[in-house]
């Protein structure tokens, strides 16, 4: 296995037109899961297609370990690619899709090669499909298949790009868990594109978030949730969304208080941290749903709809444009009620005005 770094990487398409990376630059450590997310044409396979050496970098630089591969083709490069699509060959059968890899690229003879195809086919849970044609196997099999495939060669460096998007929600569980579990017991460094930002909460050991090809955030799911580094990633990571609210900041006599002129929304800044708001400034507020409550605050708001969804209820409030509370689901407000509302103090996270960078970390309020 082997680390992955990026330095400065950048793609253009179009002669310059299309900036689909910009200046990323980030480590994959040896036996780490990076899952890689943003929005649709975000640079995330434009990424992942130059660590695999199909696309050719305008700029920067790949290693893996430490060599230096940019300037080496795919084939010369320890890597394997599971693609959405599964890409199997149609006329050959499970055996030969997994064996052709082995065949090209290494000497090992027919035995040998048997011996590694039914390895791979035995982690896979597959050893009865070997005989099967892709046409034959359910989506969830083929995929089992081309992860067999991507494994038989014992690559440094595994690179997916959307592997469950074909599959329905059940199956995608599934072998998310499958994928986790090979990760696990054959120590792999992995790439891993999605959309899907539970996927790459769920499954990566960290994430990079990008936006218009520019790395926005690497880190932990769980610190990257709790701590957004700036409003999109608080806004795309975690579902419901983060609600943002625009606020001003006053002084008052015990601290600060940072308002919405136009609407019901003020919090009360107790900690240190809130001294290095400037006076009268403009930010954006953001809070999780989940940091909510209904029972009691300093501010009253009016229910506009409350959506149940089983173990919970989300209570949307006319604070913002869009802004709701999670709530357990046996607190059940009317819709028109009028209901007081609280946050944790360290749950707000401060923005700048345009959301573009954090200004008060480890935030507060009453
Ligand atoms: P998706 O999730 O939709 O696959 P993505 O995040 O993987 O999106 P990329 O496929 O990397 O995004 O594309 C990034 C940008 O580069 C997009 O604007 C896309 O249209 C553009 N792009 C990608 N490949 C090419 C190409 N061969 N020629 C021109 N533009 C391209």
């Amino acid at each position: 296995m082997a680390t992955v770094r990026l330095e400065n990487l950048r793609k253009e398409f179009d002669a310059g037109d299309i900036v689909a990376v910009d200046d990323i630059s980030l480590t994959v450590e040896d036996g780490e899961f990076l899952a890689v997310v943003g929005p649709s044409g975000c640079g995330k396979s434009t990424t992942l297609r130059m660590i695999a050496g199909l696309e050719r970098a305008t700029d920067g630089r790949v290693y893996i370990g430490d060599e230096d591969v940019t300037d080496l083709s795919a084939r010369k490069r320890d890597v394997a690619m599971v693609f959405q699509n599964y890409a199997l060959y149609p006329h050959k059968t499970v055996f030969e899709n997994m064996e052709f890899g082995l065949r090209m690229s290494t000497d090992l003879d027919g035995a040998e090669r048997r011996e590694k195809v039914e390895w791979a086919a035995e982690m896979m849970d597959i050893p009865e499909l070997l005989d099967d044609n892709p046409d034959e196997l359910s989506g969830g099999q083929k995929q089992r298949v081309a992860l067999g495939r991507a494994i038989v060669r014992e690559p440094d460096v595994f690179l997916f790009d959307e592997p469950l998007s074909n599959l329905d929600a059940k199956l995608r569980v599934e072998m998310r868990t499958e994928i986790q579990r090979l990760q696990d017991e054959l120590d792999i460094t992995a790439v891993y594109v999605t959309h899907d930002q539970e996927e790459a909460m769920t499954m990566g050991d960290r994430m990079a978030i990008l936006k218009d090809g520019v790395l926005q955030q690497v880190g932990p799911p769980k610190e990257v949730y709790r701590h957004p580094d700036n409003a999109f990633v608080g806004g795309f990571v975690g579902s419901p969304s983060m609600n943002f609210i625009d606020a001003t900041t006053n002084h008052v006599e015990d601290g600060i208080t940072l308002t919405d002129p136009n609407g019901p929304f003020r919090a009360r800044l107790t900690s240190p941290l809130a001294e290095t708001l400037t006076p009268e400034g403009d930010y954006t507020v953001g809070i999780r749903p989940e940091d909510v409550f209904i029972d009691r605050g300093e501010f009253e708001a009016t229910v506009e709809v409350v959506e149940p969804v089983g173990s919970d209820n989300y209570v949307h409030l006319d604070v913002a444009d869009s802004f709701l509370a999670r709530v357990t689901a046996d607190v059940e407000p009317a819709v028109g009620d009028t209901v007081p509302v609280r946050f944790d103090e360290s749950a707000l996270r401060v923005f700048d005005a345009e959301g573009e960078a954090v200004v008060a970390p480890e935030r507060v309020v009453a």
